[in-house]
């Protein structure tokens, strides 16, 4: 067998992360975790993102400590996950994710299914390198080594980081029939970071992407969540629609993504709301998925509303409710999710209807969902080109109208926690 190739290891004074960088979290874990006389590293997008010079979205610990140890030496935590046990340690405001070094694949698993590559339970525990061959792609297994503050790569993550590069390690065929929740993570790092898809992780997407039905819908959400509320969803639907997995994943983004130049069309959706995201306060999860549905939404009422005659609302209701069902099902929405995407969808389409006695104003304004409401009418007015003065008229009556009691009035206001998707991972 070939001698593995050897790890290349930048010390301290060849890289530019400090570990001041890191949020407490992080810092107190890696430390904790030293005194205790474990390895511990940073792993994942913190490494990524600080070589890149970039703020890392949450931080990610890797140790030789089990499960069970970490879950002693932090009373804030919990082991999340029955297959894959982690655990997540609780601060304020972040939470930190530790796992332990996973060994390869148990190869008991393969003897039992032969043929079925899909990893569904593993836990067993290795060296860090075989840790990093089981991350997915290589500029996300590169190890901040806190003994030495060392940067070690053990997979060419750095080179790709210099190229701009998103490869899969490893043998992408293997890898995504493994986990086909990596397809759609290639395309959202890819557009996260302005990368490229290197040819084979883009051509073995291709050829794997129906594939994806076998993921966790649970997972597949939450990854388009965070592509959603990255800014870069148009970039990530581009390569998604490159890859062959949108019209799988999304075809309600498919049906409308080629429709015109870029201008005024529903086209400019993503771009809109990933200006949008980029640039104003935190966008909610209801108008983040609703966004997705609008198009057809709004072709379905020009249908309803084609032969001239006035539709009922309970129809544009019905319509509403098939459209999230549709999207809901798929993707195993909780009820609250579908909820909230209804609400707003429905408000929507009542502020684009036509005149309307100020008590009815007054009434929509006051809705929990006028606000997710509001921000789809303008995200489909910039998209359009059209109903910018209905637009300016419901501003205009939201400011004037007191503010909307709050859904959680009356109850004691609890500290908000970075929550952060549990997954299956490795
Ligand atoms: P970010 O947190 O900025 O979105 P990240 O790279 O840290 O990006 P996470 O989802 O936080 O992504 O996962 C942390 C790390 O766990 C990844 O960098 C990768 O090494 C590993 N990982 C996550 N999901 C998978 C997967 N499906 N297959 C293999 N490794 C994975
Ligand atoms: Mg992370």
């Amino acid at each position: 067998m070939e001698a593995p190739a050897p790890a290349t290891v930048l010390p301290r004074s060849k890289h530019p992360i400090a570990s001041r960088q890191f949020s407490t979290g992080a810092r107190k874990v890696l430390r904790r975790l030293r005194q205790s006389g474990r390895n511990a590293c940073l792993v994942g997008g913190g490494v990524r993102d600080l070589m890149l010079g970039r703020r890392p979205k949450d931080y990610d610990v890797v140790t030789d400590a089990r499960p069970e140890e970490v879950r002693r030496l932090f009373r804030n935590s919990r082991i999340i996950g029955r297959r894959f046990r982690l655990v997540h340690v609780l601060f304020s405001d972040e939470v930190v994710e530790v796992s332990t070094f996973r060994g390869a694949p148990d190869p008991e698993h393969q003897r039992r299914s032969p043929g079925e590559l899909l990893v569904t339970s593993d836990n067993t525990y290795g060296t860090p390198r075989q840790d990093a061959f089981r991350r997915d792609f290589t500029v996300n297994a590169l190890l901040y080594r806190a003994s030495d503050q060392a940067v070690v790569d053990y997979v060419e993550g750095l080179e790709d980081l210099d190229r701009g590069l998103i490869r899969v390690i490893g043998e992408p065929n293997l890898r995504y029939r493994e986990d086909p929740v990596r397809m759609l993570r290639a395309c959202e790092f890819a557009a996260r970071l302005g990368f490229d898809l290197e040819d084979r992780t883009l051509s073995a997407a291709f050829e794997h992407r129906r594939e994806i039905a076998k993921a966790s819908p649970h997972r597949l959400i939450e990854e388009l969540l965070q592509l959603l509320s990255s800014g870069r969803g148009a970039a990530a639907f581009d390569w998604m629609g490159r890859s062959g997995l949108l019209p799988v994943v999304l075809p309600e983004v498919d049906e409308v993504s080629g429709q015109s130049s870029g201008t005024n069309s529903f086209s400019n959706l993503a771009g809109l709301l990933d200006e949008r995201v980029r640039t104003g306060p935190e966008v909610p999860t209801a108008v983040l998925l609703s966004s997705l549905l609008l198009p057809r939404v709004v072709v379905g009422r020009d249908r309803l509303e084609a032969g001239g005659a006035r539709v009922h609302r309970r129809r544009l209701q019905q319509l509403v409710d098939d459209v999230v069902a549709d999207f809901g099902g798929r993707f195993a929405l909780s009820a609250a999710r579908r909820a909230g995407m209804k609400k707003a969808l429905e408000t929507f389409q009542r502020l684009c209807e036509g005149p309307r006695s100020s008590r009815t104003v007054q009434s929509l304004v006051r809705r929990e969902a006028f606000g997710p409401a509001l921000e789809l009418f303008t995200l489909l007015s910039a998209a359009t080109g059209s109903g910018a003065e209905a637009l300016e008229s419901w501003r205009r009556h939201a400011e004037a109208a007191p503010p909307a009691k709050p859904a959680t009035a009356g109850r004691p206001r609890r500290r908000r926690r970075r929550r952060r998707p549990r997954r299956r991972h490795l």
